[in-house]
């Protein structure tokens, strides 16, 4: 939420980069200790989609909601009209627009959804996943983190996990939902994380060099786990009000 409304956070929320036509679409899903699931994708001008997501699962017999039809709910539902698009987003659009590339880079601002797990007292699991997308991406593209069983996944049974990085790879393998399944045969979160980035690398041919990837998990005894592409995928474990940040280990060690 704070993320969301953070101007500066250039991956999520208002100010979060543009597509190449100019304008903020948002992705995000939340998903309960119930398997209830929401998910919000394509939506301009609400900064805080991930509450709507929430309210798509609270308030409609749907779980997915997408584009005008996202918005005018949200409307409904008392969400203020906000421009997402701030000067400093749109001045990196513009001098994107001189060359117009579309190239992800790894690791920079390009790639940075929150993904979030968490587990209570009680030992259930919820989670969510908020995002601007890939930069100057085709107007109406959604990647995998609205999308459930690929960005984020919950099984109260078994456990959770969220992905980051370039989205139409996680597609490609249901990342998180493989996750939860691995973990169920006996992974540690760790492991089945590790074995996700592997499936998605072994897929990709030799393209995994030019995309990253990046998964957490956790089950139900509370151990966590986080793997990805490249170096430089940072994740934050915070337990008995203690916030720590890790640096997670990967694949390339080229
Ligand atoms: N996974 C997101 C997407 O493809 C992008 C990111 O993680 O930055 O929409």
């Amino acid at each position: 939420m704070m993320e969301e409304a953070d101007v500066k956070n250039a991956s999520v929320g208002k100010g979060g980069l543009p597509d190449r036509d100019g304008n903020v679409t948002l992705d995000a899903c939340i998903m309960d200790k119930n398997g209830d699931y929401g998910a919000v994708m394509c939506v301009q001008n609400i900064t805080h989609v991930i509450s709507l997501a929430r309210k798509v699962m609270e308030e409609t017999p749907h779980v997915m909601l997408a584009g005008k039809g996202a918005e005018k709910f949200g409307y409904q539902q008392g969400f203020k009209k906000e421009k997402l698009l701030t000067e400093s987003s749109k001045k990196a659009w513009e001098k994107w627009k001189e060359t117009s590339q579309y190239k992800p880079i790894i690791n920079i601002e390009n790639h940075d959804t929150i993904g979030m797990l968490a587990i209570d007292n009680n030992g259930d699991i919820s989670g969510a996943c908020t995002t601007s997308g890939l930069s100057y991406k085709m107007a109406g593209r959604v990647g995998d983190s609205p999308i459930i069983g690929s960005g984020l996944f919950i099984d109260n049974e078994i456990g959770g996990a969220t992905a980051t990085g370039m989205g139409e790879e996680v597609l490609k393998t249901v990342g998180s939902f493989l996750i939860v399944e691995l973990m169920r045969q006996g992974k540690t979160p760790q492991e089945a994380c590790e074995e996700a980035v592997r499936r998605v690398v072994k897929k990709s041919g030799n393209r995994f060099k030019d995309f990253q990837v990046g998964f957490i998990a956790i089950n139900k005894q509370g151990e966590t786990g986080a793997y990805c592409i490249h170096e430089g995928f940072n994740y934050n474990v915070y337990k008995q009000e203690e916030n720590k940040n890790y640096k997670a280990t990967y694949f390339n060690k080229a």
